[in-house]
This record gives structure tokens, C-alpha cells and sequence, in this order.
């Protein structure tokens, strides 16, 4: 007997991460795990990296992948690209990029950041000024996050670029892509970027446990130079051809064929038509986020309508609600999962996931479920469903 009842239908999930996984994912990874020495072990690793190479739209980088999560592969590029009393800029956008300075400061360096103000992207002339001052060229690297997932904000990765040249500083430009890659727009080579990080539970619609570092000439040759200890997450060990030695250990033989089969529907849709979806969904969840802000009681977190995420959006609540009680009537009663709030979000918003394995139909479904249970809890808004399907309709 299961401990808990079968849901008739399906839950729908909208956290941003993990994501819903596509039934052909699913599938690929209920094969049983290989010999270490079976070809088809270098074979799947072989079309996960050259699958995602062609994601991130990059002939010049390499791609090492980790049996690891996000947070992982964040360690993954402060152990190969920090030493302790180095320093880092990381550009204020909130939980994100706090968490990732967090990190890189308990291995020793210096994290920089720049100011974060809310529901706000990446101030660029700040990065800049900070870049100009730091005439010693002390700041190796920019870690970046492209969409800061906590408060559902995209930034302007190309203004960043820009504003790393016009300071004429070498620093490296490291883009964290956990959140945005395949919803989003990311040119790797194009823009310019050194490194790039993701995960396969977001765009890619792949379970948790499986990162991913995208990783430039000069990346590696700073990598090289830096004398800071490592061992499991060192770039220079897993760049030979033994599958055991690319992931320093038995690789995660049922997340990279779930990653295979994922990348496979990304291409087949068509990388243009994935990421025109997703802008297409998010218009229809922004379209009923601002019919339900006319209550009063909510608004989108992210005011400037360019900045909001493609792949999650954070809705704000009046003080005096409880989010997390909100958030169990939608799950429990009508079967919508949302996320809440995180660290300093925590309480102050709730939020919709729209990204991955998604369509018209499912997001309409997603937000009345969420309106049913703000009924449910006597939170005034006004319904934007209709305002939804209409935006659906249109475009
Ligand atoms: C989810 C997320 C992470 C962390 O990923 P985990 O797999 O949860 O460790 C890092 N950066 C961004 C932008 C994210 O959205």
C-alpha cells in the first residue's frame, strides 16, 4: 500500500526548479544502469556534451559535468577560478547572487557586490564604476546570475559585457544559466561569457542532481594558474577521455540518458520555438498577475515589465498573508504546487514557476488553481484568467 492516496490526474508542479519531467525523459532513464566500460557510457556523455555545447551556443567552450546540483557546481567554479584572498564581483540581484558570494567567501576570497534593489536587475554602471576603481586588477572574476530565481528578475547580460569593456578590466565573466538556459536567451561565444553553470532541474526539465560548467580558453588558464587545493572538483582531472575520470568517479548513468532525451525535445522543437513559448507563457502569467493586483492585496514583484523572468514569476503579498498557507491550499486542495519566498523574500511573496515542460492549456489550469485557493483564503484580487487566455490567444 502507498503511504499516501493516489491524486487522480496530475499535480502541477510550478516551483521553478525542480521542473515537471517530460514521459520521453522519463523513459530514457528507467534503462538500467551500464558497465563502466560499456560504449554506451561514452556515448551518452558524448551527445550530453555536445548537446549542451549546442544549448548554450558555444564552439570555443568546453563542457565538464558534475554529479551535483547548483549549489555544486557554484563550488565548482570557486575551487578552480578563486584562491583565498582573491577577489570576486558578484552583481547584487538577491538570494542568488548573496548565496553564491556566501560561497565564494567561506573558501577564502573576497566577494564584492553591488547594491540589490528589489524586483530590480543588475545595475551595470555600478559593475562598471566598481570595475574602474579596482585599478590593481584585483577582482578576478564577475559572477553573474542571469535570472535570480528568488525574485524572478532576468538581467541584462549583454549590458554587464559591455560594462566589464568599457572598464578595460580582464576579470572573467562567469553567467550562472541554472535558471534561464533553454527559457531564456544565452549566446555563450556571442556574449562573450568565460563560464557559464547550470543544472538539469529547471529549462531542462531533468531531475535534480546533474550540473554542468561551460568553460573557456582563458578560464582554464586561470584555472591552471590558481595554487588553490582541490581534488573532486578540479577542471584540469576531468579533461580525459575515461568516462570514470569526467566525473571523477562512476558517472550518473540515469540523469545523463534523462539528459540526452531532454536536449533530444529541446532540438526538435526547435531552440527558437522553446524560448518563444516560454515568453509567451510568461506574458499570460504577467497578464493575470497584474488583473490580480487591482485587489490590492498582490502585486508582481518585478515592476519593469522587461526584467521579468521568462521562467518564474514572484508575486508580492500585502503584509498580514500567509504564503505559506496559501501555498498549502493550492497544493493540497487543488493540486497546483507554487513556491514561496526565499531568504529575504521568505513571507513577502509567493511564486509561480513557468518554465520547462510547459504549455497554453497547463499554465490556464495553473492559475486557477492558484485563484481558486486565494478564494479559498479570502485574499482579494481581481480574476486573470480571462486576461491570460486572452494573451494566449492573441499571441
Ligand atoms: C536553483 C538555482 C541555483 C541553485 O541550484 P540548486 O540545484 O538548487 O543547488 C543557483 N542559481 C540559480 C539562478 C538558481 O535558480
Amino acid at each position: 500500500m502507498p503511504s499516501s492516496p493516489r491524486i487522480p490526474g496530475y499535480r502541477f508542479l510550478h516551483s521553478p526548479g525542480p521542473t515537471r519531467v517530460p514521459d520521453e525523459v522519463l523513459h530514457a532513464m528507467s534503462r538500467q544502469p551500464m558497465d563502466l566500460a560499456d560504449p554506451r557510457v561514452a556515448s551518452v556523455i558524448a551527445a550530453c556534451e555536445s548537446g549542451l555545447k549546442q544549448l548554450l551556443q558555444t564552439d570555443r567552450a568546453e563542457v565538464l559535468m558534475y554529479a551535483a546540483n547548483g549549489h555544486g557546481v557554484w563550488e565548482g567554479v570557486i575551487a578552480n577560478l578563486l584562491g583565498p584572498g582573491d577577489a570576486v564581483l558578484v552583481p547584487g540581484t538577491g538570494h542568488f547572487s548573496d548565496g553564491w558570494a556566501a560561497q565564494a567567501e567561506a573558501f577564502g576570497a573576497i566577494a564584492l557586490r553591488t547594491p540589490w534593489v528589489e524586483g530590480e536587475p543588475i545595475d551595470a554602471s555600478s559593475v562598471e564604476q566598481v570595475l574602474r576603481e579596482d585599478t590593481q586588477h584585483r577582482i578576478k572574476c564577475v559572477f553573474a546570475v542571469h535570472t535570480d530565481t528568488a525574485s524572478g528578475v532576468t538581467s541584462d547580460m549583454r549590458a554587464l559585457r559591455a560594462a566589464i569593456d568599457a572598464a578595460r578590466h580582464p576579470a572573467l565573466f562567469v553567467v550562472d544559466v541554472v535558471a534561464s538556459l533553454g527559457a531564456a536567451p544565452f549566446a555563450m561565444d556571442a556574449l562573450g561569457a568565460n563560464v557559464a553553470v547550470g543544472a538539469s532541474q529547471k529549462g531542462l526539465m531533468v531531475p535534480p542532481g546533474l550540473g554542468f560548467i561551460a568553460v573557456d580558453a582563458r578560464a582554464f588558464e586561470v584555472a591552471r594558474a590558481n595554487p588553490a587545493p582541490r581534488f573532486y572538483w578540479d577542471w584540469a582531472r576531468r579533461r580525459g577521455e575515461q568516462s570514470y575520470q569526467k566525473f571523477c568517479g562512476t558517472p550518473p548513468h540515469s540523469l545523463l540518458m534523462g539528459l540526452e532525451a531532454a536536449l533530444g525535445l529541446i532540438f526538435h522543437e526547435g531552440l527558437e520555438a522553446v524560448l518563444s513559448r516560454h515568453a509567451r507563457i510568461a506574458r499570460a502569467v504577467h497578464a493575470a498577475v497584474d488583473c490580480w493586483s487591482e485587489g490590492g492585496a498582490l502585486s508582481c514583484f518585478a515592476p519593469s515589465a522587461a526584467a521579468r523572468s521568462t521562467s518564474v514569476t514572484a508575486i508580492a503579498v500585502r503584509g498580514g498573508i500567509d504564503v505559506d498557507a496559501l501555498r498549502s491550499v493550492a497544493r493540497e486542495r487543488f493540486q497546483v504546487a507554487i513556491a514561496g519566498g526565499l531568504g529575504p523574500l521568505a513571507g513577502r511573496v509567493f511564486r509561480i514557476g513557468h518554465l520547462g515542460d510547459l504549455n497554453a492549456a497547463m499554465i490556464l489550469g495553473a492559475l486557477a488553481g492558484v485563484e481558486a485557493a486565494l478564494r479559498v483564503r479570502g485574499i482579494p484580487f481581481q480574476s486573470g484568467v480571462g486576461a491570460a487566455t486572452a494573451s494566449l490567444a492573441t499571441a
